[in-house]
C-alpha cells in the first residue's frame, strides 16, 4: 500500500510485478485500517505515519524514484518470473499479439515494438519503450553500485 506521496513508486512498483495499492484521494487513516486489516506493507515518506502500531511499513528514505525503487526491492525481494501489473489499476497483465493491437497504439510504436501487454480490467495496452530502460537502467547501475 503506497501512500499519497508515493504514485510514481506505485506505478513503477507495479510494472515490477508488485501487487501495489494506490489512492491519491486515501486519508492516512484509511491507508492505516487496509494495512491493518489486509496484512499489506505500507510504504510511506512520512516517519509519523509509519510509526502507527500494529501496522508493518517502510519508510521510504530517498525522493528518487529509482533509488525508491532499490530500497523496496532490496527488502521484499521475490525470485522467479516478473509478471507485471497494470500501472494504473494493478491488474494483471497479459501478453497478447502484436497485431491484436493494430491501430490502437501509436505507429511508430507498433512498427518499433514487438512485444505488447494489455489489462484485462482497464483496457491500458503497455509495451516497454524507452522510458522503460532508462529506468531498469538506472536500477541495475544502482544495485550494483551498492551490493548487499
Ligand atoms: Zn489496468
Amino acid at each position: 500500500m503506497a501512500d499519497v506521496m508515493l504514485g510514481r513508486l506505485a506505478r513503477w512498483l507495479r510494472l515490477l510485478g508488485y501487487d501495489t495499492l494506490y489512492d491519491r484521494r486515501a486519508e492516512d487513516e484509511q491507508l492505516v485500517r487496509i494495512c491493518r486489516q489486509s496484512g499489506r506493507i505500507l510504504l510511506s515518506r512520512d516517519r509519523s505515519l509509519c510509526a502507527r502500531r500494529g501496522l508493518q511499513s517502510l519508510l521510504v528514505e530517498s525522493d528518487d524514484l529509482a533509488e525508491q525503487l532499490v530500497q523496496v526491492v532490496r527488502l521484499y525481494w521475490r525470485p522467479g518470473t516478473v509478471k507485471p501489473r497494470c500501472p494504473l489499476c494493478n491488474g494483471e497483465l497479459q501478453a497478447v499479439d502484436k497485431f491484436s493491437v493494430e491501430g490502437m497504439v501509436p505507429t511508430y510504436v507498433w512498427v518499433t515494438q514487438e512485444e505488447f501487454q494489455r489489462c484485462p480490467s482497464c483496457g491500458l495496452i503497455l509495451w516497454k519503450g524507452s522510458h522503460w530502460r532508462r529506468i531498469m537502467a538506472k536500477l541495475q547501475a544502482l544495485v550494483m553500485a551498492c551490493p548487499l
